[in-house]
């Protein structure tokens, strides 16, 4: 997500194409900046940016906590010798911060096994730090995410780094109508955030994974096997989940969130049949890319239907001509069934209200839903 962000600030963010003005840090550079990310790790520790949840035996959820510039969830599997950690955050210091917390609430074991579910910068920027803690760990990726990285890695982060100045901009805005002590501090802090993600993110060496696969990929243990598979296109073109039949669990990236989806990169069609996929797989936990774990298959089912819904109401307005400044108009939460149905758009806003921060002018749920409607509108016909 560039991504699960505030109404325009997130659609500048997409538009704008950079070149690589980051390439050919020297070996001695990247030296220089690996260890600015531990000073600026120590720096981050004490604040915290995630909380761990058991959420089986040996699986836990690292849980975002609501940052300026977003970070991912990650899930943990605990395995016989190892570890393996799904997306690593939008920034090394905020990996390195994780991977320390690790260590002081769930086990010493290294992580050999970074998992990107997918291509964003909110889950990929951190990888670095996994690689700085342990040379030997392998970043496994499915094909279309390790080429979508190549291709668009430095362009988000630069965008990333485009979009703080207007942040900056409406946090201060804020600031100078804040009614409370509270309210100002919570204020300063978000300045602190975005002040800190520029200072670290203005020079960065990237990196790829280092283990690819089209379809499946297994991790065999002694403490239960790890499927890794590529189910379908969803929120882009490379969604990979990780099933723990053993304990079943899945962690799904960004594929299923506890927010409205993210369409700027997806694929409206494909996506609630990927979703039906992964649903093949016999688990009772979900760990998502952003919001709370899920207990149960409910929620899944209804962001799936709220997807397909969306989306032929989209299809059917836009075949009919209708443009697309009124259909904004028209679509409203209220008219949605399938965010009125078994409380779904209350838990979404349950969600976004504890795990992302909003700057915008209406409720992030309505924000969200617009964004969704112009998204399906321009993808509407992606396979
Ligand atoms: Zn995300
Ligand atoms: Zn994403």
């Amino acid at each position: 997500m560039g991504h699960h962000h505030h109404g325009h600030t997130r659609r500048d963010f997409f538009r704008h194409c950079f070149g690589g003005v980051l390439a050919g840090a020297t070996v001695f550079e990247e030296a220089f900046l690996r260890a600015g990310w531990a000073r600026a790790q120590a720096q981050t520790a004490s604040a915290s940016l995630f909380t761990i949840e058991k959420v089986a035996e040996g699986v836990f959820a690292a849980l975002a906590a609501p940052q300026a510039l977003t970070n991912s969830n990650a899930a943990i599997f605990v395995l016989d010798r190892d570890v393996l950690v799904v997306d690593a955050h939008s920034k090394p210091s905020a990996a390195a911060a994780l991977l320390a917390q690790i260590k002081r609430e769930v086990t010493d074991k290294p992580v050999r096994y970074l998992v990107n579910s997918h291509f964003h910068w909110d889950h990929t920027q951190g990888d670095v730090a996994y690689k700085t803690a342990n040379t030997k760990v392998e970043i496994i990726a499915s094909d279309a995410t390790k080429q979508l990285m190549r291709q668009l890695q430095r362009d988000r982060l630069k965008e990333s780094l485009e979009s703080v100045p207007g942040l900056i901009d409406a946090v201060r805005s804020r600031l100078s109508g804040a009614k409370t002590a509270q309210e100002r501090e919570w204020c300063n802090d978000q300045l602190r955030q975005l002040a800190a993600y520029q200072e670290e993110m203005k020079s960065y060496p990237l990196e790829l994974p280092t283990v690819s696969f089209a379809r499946t990929h297994v991790i065999k243990d002694p403490s239960g096997e790890l499927q890794l598979a590529f189910n379908g296109k969803a929120h882009t073109a490379g969604d990979i989940q990780v099933f723990s039949p053993s304990k079943k669990a899945v962690a799904t990236g960004d594929a299923i969130i506890g927010f409205l989806p993210n369409l700027n990169d997806g694929f409206p069609r494909p996506w609630p049949k990927t979703i039906d996929s992964v649903g093949s797989w016999k688990f009772d936990h979900i760990i998502t890319g952003h919001g709370a774990v899920q207990h149960g298959r409910a929620r899944m089912g209804q962001f799936r239907n709220y997807i397909e819904d969306l989306t032929a109401r989209v299809e059917r307005a836009k075949k009919a001509g209708t443009p697309l400044v009124e259909l904004q108009k028209t679509i409203t939460p209220a008219s949605l069934a399938t965010l009125q149905t078994g409380g779904f758009g209350a838990f979404v806003a349950d969600n976004l209200e504890k795990y992302s921060v909003y700057l915008g002018q209406r409720t992030p749920l309505e924000d969200r839903l617009t964004a969704n409607i112009s998204a399906i509108y321009n993808n509407l016909d992606r396979v």
